[in-house]
């Protein structure tokens, strides 16, 4: 896989023909438990957000690589013993079958972690704001970023007499 690809049936369409069907199996058990995420290739691998970074998962050599937002892996490594893990990453070893139970169940803890972040009213640094799609960071952490964007979508609008 040199070319970047640009979607992820492109990503996996690009990957050896044995390793499709797992790939594809992945891909289901994630959009099947974060029915809510949306799907994108972000630094050259599937992506799924949630209200936030949820998951990303890669094709290796011998194994695929599921990437979670901590502190998920951790918190179910009990369950996980039978696998190469780090903070943030499952090696599920190609010959070996998906175990469906365990990531549905990742997946679903990872969009539960998100969406309790979501509900916070707090960021993390103790600023009180109100969270919504215009303004999902802390207006005092991140000033203007967020602003700029939804002036520029108001004026799109009022252009476009919206
Ligand atoms: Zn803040």
């Amino acid at each position: 896989m040199n070319k970047k690809p640009k979607s992820v049936d492109a990503y996996i369409k690009a990957a050896p023909r044995e390793a499709q069907a797992k790939l594809k199996h992945i891909r289901k058990i994630i959009k099947a438990a974060a029915p809510k995420a949306t799907e994108r290739i972000s630094y050259g691998i599937p992506y799924y957000d949630h209200v936030g970074r949820l998951a990303y998962f890669m094709l290796a050599r011998a194994h695929i690589g599921l990437y979670l937002m901590p502190p998920v892996v951790a918190k179910y490594r009990r369950e996980l013993a039978g696998y190469a893990t780090s903070k943030s990453t499952i090696r599920l070893p190609l010959g070996e079958k998906i175990p469906v139970m365990l990531v549905r169940k990742l997946i679903k803890a990872s969009v539960a972690h998100n969406d309790a972040r979501y509900n916070e009213k707090t960021c993390s640094r103790g600023h009180e704001f109100q969270k919504s799609s215009s303004q999902p960071v802390c207006p005092t952490c991140w000033p203007g970023r967020y602003r700029k964007k939804l002036v520029l979508r108001i004026r799109g609008n009022k252009a476009k007499g919206v």
